[in-house]
């Protein structure tokens, strides 16, 4: 997938223009690419006719290329169907009963205990009850995982009725004050009947106020039926989508998403406890576009899109850039984990990208705000009058040494030679830098 859908985002950053026929060769490339990477027919031809008709139909915001938008638009097309960035709100003042649904191995009791860890540390009082009376073992791996973190978990050895012991887990914490109930249930090898009837029941029991569907990441296009089947027996209202350290796509997850409406609210990404992500949209289709985080672009993409942008654009590509723009043009990059993608994604960088590096770059960028905020509105919108007296009085009302000063002018003087260079093709520069150009 990777190589054929970066060769068909190549083939449009590499083109000289874009046309209808240009655009329905990159919807056959997509297409192609998407069902490689397990996402459904049905979705994948409604993905790549709604590109398309917009491609071809709307006309790019200010600033912002032909191409550029294009693949803005595929980007859309692919976050519909994920969902937000927002994140789901626990019901305060009340028990929220969480049911979890899944087939076996798909990751439930691992996700039980890494959510009753996470949630414990957001402050709230969690206790789980385990109802997962098919697997051999299945109470003493749940209590094992979750005695690390001091959460109770409720359960019967030797009781097989699975919702009776849902019943008597609730009773058992009632009263106790807790905010979140996490319920952990059994699986079979697939979407079985005994199984959906099982859930049924326990949905029944429960009343679940969110009922979590966890989803084997790499399982591809059984994630559509298996979604589907589960919704009937509990309307599935969030998605967890696990294994996702693997060299997986999950590309499955659009189809899951799909067949129940549901948001994809966490990914699990390793066995240990501690291997939980919240769950991001645009990293999520960068990865299913084997083009790393597209947050970057697209933060880009957004800021092209507001007015008032297109006068520092200007003056940026035409190598008139004041300090404030160069701050704002860093800033961009850095933000959001920006720098790192970019860094992940130069051929021979992946992987190697470490936390301090990202780190640094913070920390310079703290010290150059402090810097640039003791600086005059005219040394702002011309650095070149900042003369060496200039340099101490900034350094003494930034409380940064006088070479700090200096070295942020270096940075810009440099990065106003290279934009001018560029001609403000720093679009296609961002692409470049992500492996498309
Ligand atoms: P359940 O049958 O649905 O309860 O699944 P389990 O929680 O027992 O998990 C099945 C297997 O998948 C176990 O070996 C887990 O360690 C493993 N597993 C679960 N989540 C992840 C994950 O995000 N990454 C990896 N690599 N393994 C996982
Ligand atoms: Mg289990």
């Amino acid at each position: 997938l990777k190589t054929g859908l970066r060769a068909a985002l190549k083939k449009i950053v590499n083109s000289s223009a874009v046309d209808e026929s240009l655009i329905k060769e990159l919807s056959k490339d997509i297409q192609r690419a998407l069902l490689q990477s397990d996402v459904n027919v049905k979705l994948v031809f409604q993905i790549t006719k709604n590109l398309e008709e917009r491609s071809l139909k709307e006309t790019p915001p200010p600033g912002l290329s032909r191409k550029d938008h294009i693949v803005k638009i595929l980007y859309d097309e692919l976050a519909k169907l994920l969902g937000t960035e927002e994140q789901y709100v626990f019901q305060p003042g009340k028990v929220n009963k969480v049911l979890m649904l899944g087939i076996q191995g798909s990751g439930k009791t691992t996700v039980t205990s890494k959510l009753a860890k996470l949630l414990t540390r957001q402050g709230y009082r969690v206790a789980v009850i385990g109802a997962d009376t098919y697997r051999p073992g299945a109470l003493t791996q749940l209590k094992t995982m979750c005695e690390k973190t001091n959460v109770e978990v409720y359960g019967e050895e030797g009781n097989k009725d699975s919702p009776e012991i849902v019943k008597n887990g609730l009773k058992h914490f009632e009263g106790q004050s807790f905010d979140i109930i996490l319920i952990d249930t059994a699986g079979r090898h697939k979407e079985e009947k005994d199984l959906l009837d099982e859930m049924t029941r326990i949905g029944k029991v429960a009343d679940p106020d969110l009922a979590l569907l966890i989803i084997d990441g790499t399982i591809g296009q059984q994630c559509y039926n298996q979604a589907e089947a589960f919704h009937k027996t509990v309307p599935v209202g969030g998605i967890i989508i696990t294994k996702l350290d693997s060299s997986a796509k999950g590309g499955g997850a659009l189809a899951a998403a799909a067949a129940t409406g549901a948001q994809i609210m966490y990914i699990g990404t390793g066995e240990r406890i501690d291997d939980l992500e919240k769950f991001s949209p645009t990293r999520f289709v960068g990865r299913m576009l084997g083009m790393g985080d597209i947050q970057a672009l697209l933060d880009m993409a957004k800021r092209l899109e507001t007015e008032g942008n297109e006068d520092r654009l200007k003056r940026i590509s035409h190598g008139k850039m004041n300090m404030e723009d160069f701050y704002f043009q860093i800033e961009e990059a850095t933000k959001a984990g920006g720098l790192r993608n970019i860094l992940e994604n130069m051929p021979g960088f992946s992987g190697m990208v470490k936390e301090d590096q990202v780190e640094q770059q913070e920390q310079r960028m703290e010290k150059w705000r402090y810097i640039i905020q003791s600086m005059t509105k005219d040394e702002k919108s011309d650095p070149d009058l900042i003369n060496a007296s200039r340099v101490k009085r900034i350094a003494r009302g930034s409380g940064w040494p006088e070479h700090e000063v200096k070295e942020l002018l270096k940075a810009y003087k440099n990065s106003k030679t290279m934009m001018k260079a560029s001609k403000g093709r720093q679009m296609q520069g961002m692409l470049r830098k992500m492996g498309l150009g």
